[in-house]
């Protein structure tokens, strides 16, 4: 599509979009003083609260306060089999089977019960693999995890680094460092998209690598649910997880999502941490020593669940369902992004990089490297937060953009620009 650099061209993309009513379902917080919208692009950091969150956070606290305990069995929506109402829409965004997706716990929390299962070092395979640069907490997870297991992480932390000059990992490197080391490695874990660049992986082509070597793979998909599209189950990749309250709209800290392959559900040799929410269905109440997993994902809970919080998925789930899933958000993201990488590049190509690679390895986000001799990125950041956006500043020089089709506009990526502009 041509592109056109002009409020009115903005508009007519915002009238034109079929995706656009979705923006009324979520509460944009406004600019204290004046009372206008924000233009908040910090979707990926903290997605906004859907309207029909307060509605089902307060038809839990109704329960709980007419039925007590009886809040469990007795009503719409039990507690018992609560986390269940979310598993179908959650498998359908990450392309699983519903037996393969159960929301638990918090990302780090899940990260590590699943390498307690996946992460199984021997003798001679004991290695990860995992970027230099991962978010710092999937960095201490690994860590800790190897040295759990009794050895130095100098040894058994492979580290993928991009190129001298570059910010992003070619996949082509990625692919040769598996090769260099497939008889050392016994894990794999990488992101689904980096939280710094914005870049996609080419989670398949990961996955074809590993299978082909025999290594584990797991993803982090804190960045990548809710923002691109993925097949979990067809491209076997073993175990994933992710937070909801980034694209997922969840609410800060907001109970977090985990895929196992169904490959992996019925395997008795599997070592896990164990708690009663995991252990079969039937005979849980039994009140039985002997732990009796289920066969899905589920066989991974420990605890059960914090309702409140399950019921904030659950109101961002059905938000998504309005939107007919990620197929139409993941279109309309692509043209949303392009255009606001149009409108930055063609007003402001000289004072900025753009780090995220291009469309066919982006999701929503735009990672923006600052050049300018008299002000710092962070003072450039500073100065369009005060002047109504939010977005995010990330050390050691990137402000990330995310413009998220469920409530962000056209008309949103053009007044960013104007007024970074403005700023530079
Ligand atoms: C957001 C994010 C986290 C946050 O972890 P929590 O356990 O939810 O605090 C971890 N890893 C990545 C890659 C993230 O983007």
């Amino acid at each position: 599509m041509n592109f056109e650099d002009s409020p009115a061209f903005a508009r007519n993309l915002d009238q034109q979009d079929p995706l656009a009513h979705l923006r009324d379902a979520f509460h944009i917080p406004t600019i204290k003083g004046s009372g206008e919208p924000e233009i908040y692009l910090c979707g990926n950091s903290l997605g906004l609260q859907p309207k029909l969150t307060s509605q089902y956070l307060n038809d839990e606290l109704h329960k709980w306060q007419t039925l007590g305990v009886k809040g469990h069995f007795d009503c719409e929506f039990p507690w018992m089999p609560y986390h269940e109402f979310l598993t179908e829409e959650s498998a359908r965004l990450v392309g699983a089977k519903p037996t393969e997706v159960v929301c638990m716990n918090s990302l780090t929390a899940n990260l590590h019960f699943l390498m307690v299962s996946f992460y199984r070092p021997t003798a001679k395979r004991f290695k990860v693999l995992i970027e230099d640069h991962a978010f710092p907490s999937d960095h201490y997870a690994v860590e800790s995890q190897v040295r759990f297991h009794g050895h130095d992480p100098n040894e058994a932390m492979v580290l993928l680094k991009p190129r001298a000059g570059e910010e992003c990992l070619r996949l082509e490197d990625i692919l040769a460092t598996i090769d260099d080391h497939a008889d050392e490695l016994a894990l794999i874990m990488l992101p689904g998209v980096q939280y710094y660049t914005g870049q996609v992986f080419d989670m398949q082509a990961i996955c074809d690598a590993a299978q082909h070597h025999d290594i584990t793979v797991g993803f982090d998909l804190a960045h990548a649910t809710g923002n691109i599209e993925m097949q979990l189950h067809e491209w076997g990749v073993d175990f994933a997880a992710w937070c909801t309250y980034k694209y997922l709209n969840s609410g800060p800290g907001s109970v977090a999502g985990c895929f196992v392959h169904e490959k992996h559900h019925d395997d008795p040799d599997l070592p896990r941490f164990a708690g009663w929410w995991g252990h079969d269905k039937a005979t849980r109440f039994k009140m039985e020593n002997h732990f009796i997993p289920i066969q899905s994902a589920e066989g991974w809970q420990l605890s059960n669940p914090p309702i409140l919080s399950l019921a904030a998925i659950r109101a961002s789930l059905d938000t998504f369902k309005l939107a007919g899933g990620i197929g139409p958000l993941r279109n309309k993201s692509k043209q949303l992004t392009a255009y606001l990488r149009f409108l930055l590049n063609n007003r402001l190509g000289k004072h900025i990089d753009i780090i995220t690679p291009d469309e066919s390895l982006s999701g929503c986000q735009l990672s923006i490297c600052v050049r300018s001799d008299d002000k710092s990125g962070q003072q450039v950041f500073e100065a369009i937060e005060a002047a109504g956006v939010t977005c995010d500043w990330r050390e050691p020089n990137v402000i990330r953009v995310a413009p998220v089709p469920l409530y962000n506009s056209f008309t949103d990526c053009l007044r960013f620009v104007d007024i970074l502009e403005a700023a530079l």
